[in-house]
């Protein structure tokens, strides 16, 4: 809940937004034109449940058209309101622009509790959410290309997709009108743990640059870095195992919905996970300290900072507390303006939001584009890459018996060598791609510019100059 003092959530991405262009020279009132939302619909629809007609209220929220389709995700939750979809639909212009996908900001929302429904009230409630939306365009492969979220998922993305054929029987683009479906029902491999995967692909572009890694107090490398993780939902999750499982890091403790706990020794991530799908919570687990109010954790001593939960979690009340030389931004706003103030102060680095967590809109730009070639990345390239690769196995070992000497290449190299790229491999390193690239282009603003001092100004410094320069090629 962000503290009455605190400004909202969208005026708290304005005011970041401000700072930043304070050190810009835009053209007269184009920082005004890229800041506002230009339409938010609201749209309030009936479904008879339970013997009765239940009213829902949903917003899908068009921030930027300097690029369409508009991008991004919809979110089920009680929480949902105008000012958070606006956020929310503006941070995905900044997103989108600084990763490099081709997309304007969006965002939607629907005011429910997924979990109060049965899966056969959800897909309908769902499908009537996506006829409101489709008959004014606001769904759309080449209009608005909304994908999961909070509260939602593969599943909510395939009913929509499937609503929108039903709709648009005779559009061979219909699958790309949404991203984030199953792959059976043309999805894209290694979409799911997209944003999570970003997390860990943009802490380890971070500690590549020593520089970096001193800004934030820190020496060495990801290996033994004490991390806390609030929230273990997708992000969350995916994140935290990636960073155990396959960098050496060490979560030390997770908070979540019920409380937070906390053990030195490191959580095994995936065996906490199967704990809360059984429980409902972190309570009981039997390794590690519990407590009830898990946001204490958030002030606990550790390297790493991974909000990975709703915006304002850090805010006014805690911002003082945080120990954390480190934030991540996993999820969408969880600093308020003014908690980034008091950080900034204190010395510690935050990786911004709109980087961060930009893994997930950059796979869904990998899947709308495999919708709109209809075919799957790497089916036409595989094998003849296999085969070019054999040539030259088969050439070197020729080699090494006509000179008598008998070497042979280490089988382990050959089957790594000799395997051509799959789809989840083209996606990965797409991505990996992408979030390096991306915090090359903050980090030479970051460290070229006596007047920018965090990264957060440096991301909007990149993003908002793209944005700009796509409106004036455009002449508005
Ligand atoms: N909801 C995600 C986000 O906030 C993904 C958006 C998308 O894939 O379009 O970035």
């Amino acid at each position: 809940m962000i503290n009455r003092k605190e400004p909202s959530f969208r005026e708290s991405v304005d005011l970041m937004f401000n700072r930043a262009v304070a050190l810009m020279d835009l053209a007269p009132g184009l920082e005004e034109k890229i800041r506002v939302c230009n339409a938010t619909y609201t749209v309030r629809f009936g479904v008879r449940l339970r013997g009765e007609v239940k009213t829902f209220t949903g917003y899908r929220s068009v921030h930027s058209e300097h690029m369409e389709p508009v991008k991004g995700g919809i979110r089920y939750s009680l929480g949902v309101n105008q000012d958070e979809v606006e956020a929310l639909a503006a941070l995905m212009t900044y997103k989108c622009s600084l990763v490099e996908a081709p997309f304007g900001g969006s965002k939607g929302g629907l005011c429910i509790d997924p979990r109060e429904y049965e899966e056969h009230e959800l897909e309908r409630i769902t499908r009537r959410f996506t006829y409101e939306l489709a008959k004014r365009d606001l769904i759309h492969p080449s209009q608005n290309v909304p994908a999961p979220d909070m509260g939602t998922g593969e599943r909510e993305m395939a009913w929509m997709a499937d609503q929108y054929a039903r709709m648009n029987t005779t559009d061979i683009n219909a699958k790309a009108c949404v991203t984030g479906k199953p792959l059976n029902a043309g999805g894209i491999a290694g979409r799911v743990e997209a944003t999570g995967r970003g997390v860990q692909y943009a802490l380890q572009e971070f500690f590549r640059h020593p520089e970096d890694i001193a800004k934030a107090g820190l020496s060495g490398t990801l290996e033994g870095k004490r991390v806390v993780v609030q929230g273990l939902g997708n992000v969350g999750y995916h994140a935290a195992k990636f960073l155990t499982q396959e960098d050496g890091a060490k979560v030390i403790a997770v908070i979540e919905r019920d409380g937070g706990i906390l053990d030195e020794n490191g959580l095994d991530i995936d065996d906490l996970q199967a704990w809360i799908a059984k429980h409902g919570g972190v309570d009981g687990y039997p390794s590690g300290k519990y407590i009830k109010d898990g946001s204490k954790y958030l002030e606990a001593d550790c390297d790493i900072l991974i909000p990975a939960a709703l915006e304002g979690t850090i805010n006014l009340d805690n911002a003082d507390r945080i120990q954390a030389p480190l934030i991540i931004e996993a999820a969408n706003g969880p600093v308020t303006a003014g908690a980034d103030e008091i950080l900034r102060k204190k010395g510690c680095v935050i990786i911004p939001d709109m980087y961060a967590n930009a893994g997930g809109v950059t796979v869904s730009y990998f899947e709308w584009v495999k919708n709109l070639s209809h075919i799957r990345f790497g089916r036409m390239q595989r094998r003849q890459e296999e085969s070019r690769h054999q040539l030259v196995v088969d050439q070197l070992e020729g080699l090494s018996s006509s000179m008598g000497d008998a070497w042979s290449l280490d089988p382990e190299f050959k089957e790594k060598y000799l395997r051509g790229a799959d789809e989840l491999q083209l996606v990965r390193s797409g991505l990996d791609d992408t979030m390096r690239v991306a915090y090359q282009s903050m980090r030479e603003v970051w460290h070229s510019r006596d007047d920018v001092t965090d990264l957060r100004t440096a991301a909007y410094l990149v993003s908002i100059g793209k944005v700009a320069a796509s409106y004036q090629a455009k002449g508005l």
